[in-house]
C-alpha cells in the first residue's frame, strides 16, 4: 500500500517535472515570436498571432495538467490518493499508471460514465425535439 503510493508520487514528480520544462518551452518559443517589429504585412501579422495564440493554449493545457499533479500529490500527503471516491476502495495501481489523475476505480467510473452518457442522450433528445419540424415544404 505505502509503497504503492511511492511509486505514484514519483511518477507524478516526474510528470511534474516533464510538464514544467514543456510550459517553459512554450512560453520561450512564444516570447521568440519579434515584436514591434514592423512587418507591414497583415498575413503575418494574423499567422504570429494565431501562432500565440496556440502556444497560450497548449499552455492552458499543461498548466491543468500542472493542477491536477498538483492535487494528485495533496491528495498523497492527505492520504486520500489512490482511493475511489465512489465505493471507497484501493484503485489498482495499473490503473494510476495509466491515469494518475484518477479519482475513482474503473467500476465506479463505468457506473458514472453510464449515468452522464445517459444525461447527456436525454438532453440531446430533449433538445432535438425543441426544434421545429417543418413538414409541409412544398420542395
Ligand atoms: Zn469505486
Amino acid at each position: 500500500m505505502v509503497e504503492r503510493i511511492d511509486e505514484m508520487k514519483a511518477l507524478l514528480l516526474k510528470l511534474k517535472e516533464e510538464t514544467l520544462k514543456e510550459i517553459n518551452k512554450t512560453m520561450k518559443s512564444t516570447s521568440e515570436i519579434p515584436s514591434g517589429e514592423p512587418s507591414g504585412d497583415i498575413y503575418d501579422q494574423a499567422s504570429s498571432e494565431r501562432d500565440r495564440e496556440l502556444g497560450l493554449l497548449l499552455n492552458d493545457r499543461e498548466r491543468e495538467k500542472l493542477r491536477n499533479i498538483d492535487e494528485a500529490l495533496l491528495r498523497i500527503q492527505e492520504g486520500d490518493y489512490g482511493i475511489c471516491e465512489e465505493c471507497g476502495c484501493d484503485i489498482p495501481i495499473g490503473r494510476l499508471k495509466v491515469m494518475p489523475f484518477a479519482h475513482y476505480c474503473v467500476k465506479c467510473k463505468e457506473d458514472i460514465e453510464k449515468i452522464q452518457a445517459q444525461t447527456k442522450r436525454f438532453e440531446e433528445e430533449k433538445s432535438y425535439s425543441e426544434i421545429p419540424i417543418n413538414d409541409d415544404e412544398d420542395m
